[in-house]
């Protein structure tokens, strides 16, 4: 994708697909809205798809499909054993990243699964650049702990610093000084870091946090789920990958890792995961843990139609063009809602754009969910359905008080390829009349809390009659119940 010049001066980001296959999308009224919210528990993960106009969730599994992804998903090869369409995704696999072994899994999480499985001993720490819900989830259930080596200024959203999903190299350092590397099995590089807003890490940090592991004998883990954003950063932010190709900018970041796995419901517009190891010997450990929990190992519980895409969509993703759509249109819709002052996560990541609900609602105490009340309020004024990023989505302390987020962020996710700049402008302009009536928004409490990833389904309401009056104060400003 390319931003075009127009005659008034302005870029305009431009997609360099067109739309082949197109499905309807209905847009409810409000006052359907309002019930829906209400049936979901005021939860998002609990809304049907059909009650949703953009489906801002996440861009897990959501990439839109090329022609030639489902053109070889029509070619690949259904076998239980020995598919000739696996040994054609391996062999992209050690085109791209250069890594000899390749063990398909039926999703991101089920890599974390296997990978605390098999390196994470009862009292190991993992340090990583910031952690994520299911990876810290399964490290902690093998009794290991994470320590987030993020930047001081990686949460500050007055800071423009490009690649905030950098390590601190200091931390890392005294870290591994204070615990030892003997209880440090790997640590856990995470691309496009997504709970800090999709922020990006650059190469010369990875190379740096490579050189310090090497040193005492320490392994380091890519989570590359969203390294295709984080390509687009290092090619447009870093100075030393300007003049390098997206494959080349792969092959020097995949050079500096002992594992990469990641979900290719994310990287490679298609479904499932896979982990890529370099020794023979780990592979050996995996592979009984893949034919135990995933599948046989040439499938690893993935359909052979998406092993197929998968192939073609991670040669898509070493495609400028291809990859630059969703980096392209976040930063456009981050810079919009900045206009209307909004307060969002500048500057824009990957993944999707994300406002600050603590700054949007700061009359809402952090204890009534600022980011889920906001996200709430975005389903009913808009149909648009974004993803709480705060306190839900953080487990309890043991003694059973709340552990509150570092940040509340409302996420919009832009799967790859699929929205339309005119509903890009929907969401801002809904999103921006409710920033403009931000005080009739209230908090949310707990009806039914789960306790293990509380954020999947538990059950919300209001704090009080708050959903009303925005109802209310919607059809007055809208003239109309859409
Ligand atoms: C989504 C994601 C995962 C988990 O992948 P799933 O396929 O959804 O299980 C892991 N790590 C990161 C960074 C992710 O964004």
């Amino acid at each position: 994708m390319k931003k075009i010049k127009f005659f008034s001066g302005q870029r305009i980001p431009m997609e360099m697909h067109r739309a082949k296959v197109v499905q309807k999308l209905t847009l409810v009224d409000i006052d359907t809205r309002k019930q829906n919210l209400e049936a979901a528990g005021y939860n998002q993960f609990l809304l049907k798809n059909d009650a949703i106009f953009l489906d801002m969730l996440t861009d897990s599994g959501m990439n839109v499909m090329s022609d030639k992804q489902l053109a070889a998903a029509m070619t690949g090869d259904d076998a239980y054993a020995g598919s000739r369409t696996f040994f054609e995704l391996a062999d992209k696999i050690k085109e791209i990243f250069d890594f000899d072994f390749f063990l398909p899994v039926h999703q991101g999480r089920a890599c974390e699964h296997l990978l605390a499985r098999v390196f994470v001993k009862p009292g190991d720490v993992i340090a990583m650049n910031y952690h994520f819900t299911t990876t810290r989830a399964h490290i902690m259930l093998c009794g290991g702990s994470v320590v987030e080596l993020n930047l001081p200024d990686s949460l500050d959203n007055s800071s423009a610093n490009p690649f905030k999903g950098n390590f601190d190299l200091d931390k890392l350092n005294a870290l591994i000084a204070e615990v030892g590397p003997q209880k440090m099995p790997f640590v856990r590089i995470e691309a496009g870091t997504n709970l800090i807003g999709g922020q990006p890490l650059s190469l010369e940090n990875i190379v740096a946090v490579a050189k310090i592991c090497r040193q005492h004998g320490i392994l380091t883990v890519l989570d590359a789920s969203l390294l295709q954003d984080n390509l687009y950063f290092m090619k447009v932010r870093e100075a030393a990958c300007k003049d390098m190709s997206i494959r080349e900018i792969t092959r020097a970041v995949a050079d500096q890792i002992d594992v990469i796995y990641f979900s290719a419901r994310k990287l490679g517009f298609a479904k499932g995961g896979g982990i890529c190891l370099r020794s023979a010997e780990l592979y050996d450990q995996f592979k009984e843990l893949v034919t135990l929990h995933e599948g046989f190992l040439t499938y690893g519980g993935i359909s052979i139609t998406e092993l197929a895409s998968m192939t073609q969509g991670l040669e898509e993703t070493m495609d400028f063009d291809m990859i630059s759509q969703g980096p392209q249109f976040i930063a456009y819709m981050v810079d919009e809602l900045d206009k209307c002052g909004v307060p969002v996560v500048k500057p824009a990541g990957g993944l999707g754009c994300h406002l600050d609900a603590r700054a949007f609602l700061s009359h809402v105490p952090q204890a009534e969910y600022q980011a889920g009340a906001l996200a709430a309020a975005i389903y009913l004024a808009s149909g648009v359905r974004p993803m709480e990023r705060g306190t839900i989505s953080e487990a309890r302390n043991e003694d059973g008080s709340e552990h509150f987020a570092d940040v509340e962020l409302v996420r919009l996710a832009m799967p790859r390829r699929l929205f339309t700049r005119s509903q890009i402008d929907y969401a801002v302009d809904r999103i921006h009349w409710l920033y403009e009536n931000r005080t009739l928004i209230g908090g949310l409490r707990f009806v039914k809390e789960p306790k293990v990833l509380r954020f999947f389904s538990g059950e919300l309401a209001p704090t009080s009659d708050w959903s009303d009056r925005l109802v209310a104060r919607f059809k007055v400003d809208f003239g109309d119940s859409l």
